[in-house]
């Protein structure tokens, strides 16, 4: 008997089997395409081992060596008594039963929608010009584009805009609104705007896209757009639409009775049920928070209510990082967040030009704003940008699971000497 049917093998999907399996459940699990979904396949190990290699050629040459030996890790660990890889892909039949496209039905009192999400496209004219590429496409090329247009300075359009300008192509970013990532506390991103623009890319902020022209000869095109009343062109070789994702949904998910939207994706409860009892959506088709550590954790949270087992995972306090160089990270609200949300605060600030182990690393570029209750109280976010800044978020990460206070952080010993001694150097 199945305990549990999985539609989705990304971060989100897998994980929830390998966490069902441990827990002593029979899963089927779905896939129609590679396991691993966007996060390994084609979005977060490709794109870091782009960040990590010196040289495009040799991004070009290890990011499918690294994506074949980390999915065939992914394979070995499905491959176990406890789940069924059915590698097809899956349609509802009803609330309860999944059919594979090759006709056969499987039957569970639990499912689990992990399908994940698609790079969202501006409906602009000429947004289907040969030069036009998602992330996707821009991680195949076999050749480094002497000029990229970048449209869109959120996560994906900052990420690809350090790594090919440090590759030297000739890179500019095109936004729509006033600063860069806007999930970051403004001063930061702002900080690390200006940082890669000293580094040689340039930024068209306060820049409305309105339509991509053929150029006169050749493959190349233009990205028009609105900037202070305005008409600007930027001309490219290629282009990158990083504009936003859109879940995955698909119009069988009206036989198993659940409300969805093709722009809000599925709605879920805050245990990721969705408006039918027994079935769950998980990871970016719920719209919630489209990173892959998020879909894992929701993940295991549906899967320990399924098997009966408490936990305490706080959704509230999710991380996130960009992994442009140097990097940048953030959790909990930023301080303009904090502001409007009318909630007492003072904020800390620590440069990484005062920390020993950044100078002598030569990476001095770099600051922590940390938001906690008035007098060292309660810690209630940390936003940074500077060298491995997603490791000195995930230790304040910890503090603010845990409930604790700027103090206690203080009280923390640090070794010494590292990157996170920053945390113990605010203000
Ligand atoms: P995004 O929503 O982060 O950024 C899209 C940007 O495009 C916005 O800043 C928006 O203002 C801009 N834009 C929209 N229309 C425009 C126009 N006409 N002209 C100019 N600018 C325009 O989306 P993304 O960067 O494509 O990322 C998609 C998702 O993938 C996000 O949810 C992101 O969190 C996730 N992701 C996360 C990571 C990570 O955690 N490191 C990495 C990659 C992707």
């Amino acid at each position: 008997m199945t305990d549990l049917i999985i539609i989705g093998a990304g971060p989100g999907g897998y994980k929830a089997a390998l966490h069902a399996a441990r827990l002593g459940l029979q899963v089927v699990l779905f896939e129609d395409a590679e396991v691993g979904g966007t996060c390994l396949n084609v979005g977060c190990i490709p794109t870091k081992t782009f960040v990590h290699a010196p040289s495009f050629e040799e991004a070009v040459q290890r990011q499918p060596l690294v994506v074949a030996q980390l999915r065939g890790g992914v394979e070995t660990l499905l491959s176990q008594p406890n789940i069924t890889l059915v590698r097809e892909r899956a349609s509802f039949v009803d609330a309860h039963t999944v059919a594979s496209a090759s006709g056969q039905h499987y039957t569970a009192p639990n499912i689990i929608v992990a399908t994940g999400s698609s790079a969202k496209l501006l409906p602009i004219p000429g947004a289907d010009l040969p030069a036009v590429v998602t992330s996707t496409e821009l991680l195949q090329q076999k050749e480094l584009p002497r000029r990229l247009c970048i449209i869109g300075a959120g996560v994906i359009g900052m990420e690809f805009a350090s790594v090919f300008q440090r590759f030297g192509a000739q890179v500019t970013v095109v936004e729509y609104l006033k600063e860069c990532l806007p999930m970051l506390d403004g001063d930061i991103a702002k900080r690390l705007r200006k940082l890669l623009e000293k580094r040689g890319i340039t930024f068209h902020m306060g820049a409305g896209v309105q339509r991509i022209a053929p150029a006169a000869e050749g493959s190349s095109a233009s990205v028009v757009f609105e900037k202070k009343g305005k008409e600007e062109a930027v001309e490219a070789d290629l282009i990158l639409m990083a504009t936003g994702r859109k879940p995955v949904v698909s119009e069988d998910f009206a036989q198993a009775g659940f409300d969805f939207d093709e722009r809000k994706g599925i709605a879920v409860d805050d245990d990721f049920q969705t408006t039918v009892p027994g079935i769950f959506a998980i990871g970016d088709v719920n719209g919630r928070q489209m990173l892959a550590h998020a879909a894992e954790m929701q993940g295991i949270h549906v899967v320990n209510r399924i098997a009966g087992k408490e936990d305490a995972i706080c959704f509230e306090v999710m991380p996130a990082a960009i992994f442009t160089e140097p990097e940048a990270a953030n959790v909990g609200p930023s301080e303009d967040q904090l502001k409007a949300a009318a909630i007492p605060f003072e904020c800390h600030k620590a440069f990484y030009r005062a920390n020993g182990k950044a100078l002598a690393m030569a990476e001095t570029e770099g600051m922590v704003k940390l938001c906690c209750e008035p007098g060292e109280g309660r810690i209630l976010s940390c936003h940074v940008f500077g060298a491995h800044a997603a490791d000195v978020v995930q230790e304040v990460t910890a503090f603010i699971t845990l409930g604790a206070s700027l103090q206690q952080l203080r009280d923390t010993i640090h070794i010494h000497p590292t990157l996170s001694e920053v945390l113990v150097e605010l203000n």
